[in-house]
């Protein structure tokens, strides 16, 4: 069989045997014996550990290639926390070492997107195939993470020209729009539509996006995408995206009256918006005034914001995240997606651009991003929306790859609050 260079690169070093391996594991002998076996395959072991906390401190200081951990561990942090916390913090691929092999627990260990597990007592073939297999796994994924940097940049030039396009209006006819803009809150030329947010486990709606739509007395509907960049430039985004979110939340407490099941809401923030001081006040004061519960509010940012990095960002980010609310990275995969953005923002939410999944099923390249977004989103603790699903073979796929909610016009397209009650009555 052909090897590609990566592949034979990729052989090469772990025939080498250059991986440096911790092991934790609170049983001594299991360790001894482990070690002994992974030495005899070429590995380097680093260090035994057998708490959570020394696997913490030896990951930062040690820097392993890969750690191999016991499920259940003795001390406050148990073996898949740690492992969430060593995959979070720095970037390590964990396998678990577990005695028995039970639904619920391995159910755990794969929500956390853990690199597979190996059975005690430890079989030496099979150990060395888990390994290379994790290894190689997570290889792919941080290449892709890579591929994706580069194809943001693409894409973000792309954005730009296609927006320019589709506002097909010179400076004048802009001017036109903004002047109109500047009245349609006063004359209620804006609405707010809703589009249902679906829980792939049991097909619940269990919250809903607001989209703005602004109704012009003469051109009838314009879509956001040529009016919010002209709210924004015209700098009335700010009393705008004031209104809608009032107006959102204000709506979810409503529903949340009269129908049984609480809905989350989310409301999109522009960048400009949120390079405004007091954003966190205005969240706060309209969540208190309308008595809606913080968490059932999603804020959702865009990455270009995260670019910025500013520490102005850094701070609104905090104080949004101790009002209580849930933030969620909108259209990722588009803008200047990189694995550090969600190691180091406190995300809780991950949305899926759709542009990766319309007909993902005819594309591997799409296949191999999504499951990596899926599976890097979980091992952070953070929740995935895929937005745009229109068939039932996206999402069946999206099922299976465990993804956790879906939007998209195979449910429904967004639609007034009035259309929306109907399917709370479902
Ligand atoms: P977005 O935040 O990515 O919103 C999702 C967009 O995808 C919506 O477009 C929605 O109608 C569309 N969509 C949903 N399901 C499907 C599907 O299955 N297929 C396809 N082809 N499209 C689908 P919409 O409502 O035109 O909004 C466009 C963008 O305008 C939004 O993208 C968001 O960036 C911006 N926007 C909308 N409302 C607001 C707002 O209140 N504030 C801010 N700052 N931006 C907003
Ligand atoms: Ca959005
Ligand atoms: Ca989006």
């Amino acid at each position: 069989m052909q090897r590609t260079d990566k592949e034979q690169n990729f052989h090469k070093k772990t025939m080498m045997h250059e991986i440096n391996v911790l092991i934790v594991e609170d049983e001594l002998l299991i360790a001894q014996n482990l070690s002994r076996k992974l030495k005899r395959l070429g590995y380097q072991v680093l260090d035994i550990v057998s708490s959570g906390e020394a696997a913490l401190k030896a990951s930062a200081e040690k820097k392993p290639n890969l750690v191999l951990m016991d499920i259940v561990i003795k001390g406050e942090i148990d073996g898949i926390e740690t492992a969430t916390k060593i995959y979070r913090n720095y970037g390590i691929p964990v396998i678990y070492l577990t005695a028995y092999a039970d639904d619920k627990t391995l159910q755990r260990a794969e929500n956390t997107g853990s690199y597979g597990y190996v059975l005690k007592p430890f079989n030496e073939r099979e150990l060395h195939a888990t390994i290379r297999m994790a290894l190689q796994k997570h290889q792919q994924q941080v290449e892709i993470l890579e591929s994706l940097v580069t194809a943001e940049e693409l894409s973000k030039n792309l954005q730009l020209s296609i927006q320019r396009a589709a506002l097909k209006i010179g400076g004048s006819e802009q001017l036109v729009l903004e002047n109109d803009l500047h009245f349609a809150l006063e004359n209620q030329e804006l609405q707010v539509y809703y589009q249902p947010l679906v829980r792939l486990q049991d097909r619940q709606i269990v919250g809903a996006e607001a989209l703005l739509r602004w109704q012009h007395p003469k051109r009838g509907m314009i879509s956001p995408t040529t009016f919010i960049p002209i709210a924004e430039e015209a700098g009335i985004i700010g009393p705008i995206g004031e209104w809608i979110l009032r107006k959102a939340c204000a709506q979810a407490k409503s529903w949340q009256i009269r129908y049984p099941a609480p809905l989350k809401i989310s409301v999109n923030l522009s960048v400009r918006q949120f390079n405004q001081e007091g954003l966190a006040k205005i969240v706060a004061q309209t969540l208190l005034e309308t008595d809606l519960a913080p968490e059932l509010l999603d804020l959702e940012l865009t990455e270009s914001l995260l670019v910025q990095d500013s520490m102005l960002v850094v701070r609104m980010i905090d104080e949004l995240k101790s009002i209580g609310v849930q933030l969620a990275i909108d259209d990722f995969g588009t803008g200047y997606s990189s694995l550090s953005y969600l190691q180091h923002f406190p995300f809780d939410i991950v949305k899926i651009d759709r542009s990766f999944i319309r007909s993902i099923t005819h594309n591997p390249g799409k296949i191999a991003i999504i499951q990596a977004i899926i599976r890097m989103a979980h091992g952070l603790n953070l929740k995935v929306i895929a937005e745009g699903v229109e068939t039932e073979e996206e999402l069946i796929f999206l099922c299976d790859n465990h993804c956790d909610l879906a939007q998209g016009y195979l449910f429904s397209p967004p639609v007034s609050a009035e259309s929306f009650e109907r399917f709370l009555l479902m």
